[in-house]
């Protein structure tokens, strides 16, 4: 929730200065969707008490603060939702799963399969992702005021295939170790990114594969497996 008091605080910081404000939203507003892809005028199937609520909930709330203010103010808000995003400086030790599977196979360990490893996610780089942030927050058409875009990469993959693909890059043993499926685990998640084609010319440039031999050879200079 406190994302939600930090979003307050900032908003009214950019109301007196007259400031656009650029809100970093995210797919998990869409909670764990029952349709696919997701766009931006879906609801979301979010639990207002499970255990990603917190951040599920007070990012929703984040985003009715800003139209709040954008009907009562005129204020310039743009809001992105972000999925699933990946690359160099990530934290190798931060639980997501592509650094999990980078640092499984790098250190000839199991898969970590949460699940049955049949759910899906969208997995896009961080460059194309600032550079549709950077093109919705510095453009100056007035028709992006008071727009929600969703930002990502539509190309889905399961979890089960993720690990495949990470294993033929680094060359690992291959084997799952399948372990208790988190509560509210999305099924599906994947951006319909239509709008953003639409109002910023914008669609991710790098492939997968790019991108995880990118992240790879991050964590291996990080964690000093290049020799
Ligand atoms: N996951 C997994 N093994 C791991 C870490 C995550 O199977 O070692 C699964 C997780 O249950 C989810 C998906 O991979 O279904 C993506 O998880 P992540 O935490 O990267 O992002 P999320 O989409 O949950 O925000």
């Amino acid at each position: 929730m406190t994302n939600s008091i930090g979003t307050k605080n900032m908003i009214e910081i950019a109301l007196s200065s007259g400031a656009r404000f650029l809100q970093g939203s995210t797919s998990e507003v869409y909670g764990d969707p029952k349709i696919s892809p997701q766009d931006e005028n879906y609801h979301g199937n979010v639990s207002s008490t499970g255990i990603r609520s917190c951040y599920d909930e007070g990012k929703r709330f984040a985003e009715a603060l800003l139209f709040s203010y954008y009907r009562s103010f005129d204020m310039d808000i743009r809001i992105i939702r972000i999925f699933n995003t990946y690359g160099p400086f990530m934290n190798i030790d931060d639980g997501r799963v592509i650094p999990n599977f980078i640092k499984q196979a790098l250190y000839k360990n199991k898969f970590t399969i949460y699940g049955k490893g049949n759910q899906t996610r969208s997995f896009c780089y961080v460059d194309d992702l600032i550079d549709g942030m950077l093109k919705f927050m510095f453009s100056d058409d007035k028709n992006l005021k008071g727009e929600v875009i969703n930002l990502g990469n539509p190309e889905p993959i399961t979890i089960n295939e993720l690990a495949i693909e990470i294993n033929e890059l680094i060359g690992n043993k291959m084997e799952f170790d399948f372990v208790q499926l988190p509560e509210d685990d999305p099924v599906n998640r994947c951006p319909d990114i239509t709008k953003a084609k639409n109002l910023l010319g914008w669609s991710p440039k790098i492939s997968r594969k790019d991108g995880l031999n990118r992240t790879i050879d991050y964590f291996k200079a990080i964690l000093n497996l290049n020799q």
